[in-house]
């Protein structure tokens, strides 16, 4: 995208990348999480000049039917994940979730990882005639989960059953939560944990804490974890997080000040981040 629109203030003002990248840096942390496409308005993501010269640029992972919005690998595996998460989800009442389930590669993976299970695990279930069925039960990763809200499947507005761990059922519409519609509770305590997802805008100068595009008011530190995640999926710079898309398991809550929701991750490994593929 060569031009983005700023809503900052509900105003509309239109930047050129080369604008846009030439502001203060203090206006530019400001405008970043109001940029929009100039076309179909999808929410927008402007990412700094890279360490080894790649070209600041805005992108956005939400254009729909719009010309900027053209077909890439990465665009085209999240549309065949969106396929395939309402598939499950027509076809089955209940799906397990598991964290360790991936379709995407991801580079420089921790080796303290268990093994992916890729195989479908065997259910259990009691039919109405007292019959014991083995049934083949639907597997949900975290890419694929993520890939597919990132792309408008059904999957934040169903009511089919998902189970974490094994034991703990959620309807898929009450665990899918978009960061601009995370709802705190007053400490982390009383938080229940669901499955927060939206996209990166940008993360301070450490790395430590992630701001979504989605909204202003939600935080997500990652400093307890840092390393593992930067690892994980081999982010070096500030630019990798910018226009990321992301998913976390984690409880929501207020600050000390009621001023800003946090979201905590459960631990390390219940994080996909789907850095932009350039
Ligand atoms: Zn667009």
């Amino acid at each position: 995208m060569i031009n983005a629109v700023c809503t900052h203030g509900n105003k509309r003002i239109t930047y050129s990348i080369l604008t846009f990248q030439n502001l203060p840096e203090s206006d530019i942390e400001r405008y970043r999480q109001h940029l929009i496409c100039f076309e179909c308005g999808g929410k927008a993501y402007y990412r700094k000049k890279s360490i080894d010269g790649k070209a600041a640029c805005f992108g956005s992972r939400y254009h729909e039917n719009c010309n900027e919005g053209r077909s890439s690998p990465q665009r085209e595996r999240e549309v065949r994940h969106a396929v395939e998460v309402n598939k499950i989800l027509s076809d089955s009442s209940e799906v397990i979730f598991d964290f360790f389930t991936s379709d995407s590669k991801k580079s420089g993976e921790s080796k303290d990882r268990k093994p992916k299970s890729k195989q479908v695990s065997k259910g259990t279930t009691k039919s109405h005639t007292g019959t014991v069925n083995h049934t083949s039960m639907k597997i949900l990763g975290m890419d694929k989960a993520l890939n597919s809200l990132l792309r408008g499947s059904n999957l934040a507005e169903s009511d089919t059953v998902i189970t974490i761990d094994g034991k703990y059922p959620y309807k898929a519409k009450n665990l899918f939560v978009n960061f601009s519609d995370a709802k705190p509770a007053d400490n982390s305590k009383d938080a229940r944990p669901k499955m927060y997802w939206g996209t990166i805008s940008h993360s301070d100068k450490e790395l430590e804490w992630l701001n979504p595009s989605d909204c202003e008011d939600v935080g997500i530190p990652i400093k307890r974890h840092k390393e593992q995640i930067l690892k994980s999926f081999n982010i070096t710079e500030k630019r990798d997080l910018e226009g990321a898309g992301l998913i976390v398991f984690g409880k929501c809550f207020w600050n000390a000040q009621k001023n800003r929701k946090i979201i905590e991750l459960w631990n390390a490994d219940r994080i996909f981040i789907s850095v932009v593929e350039d």
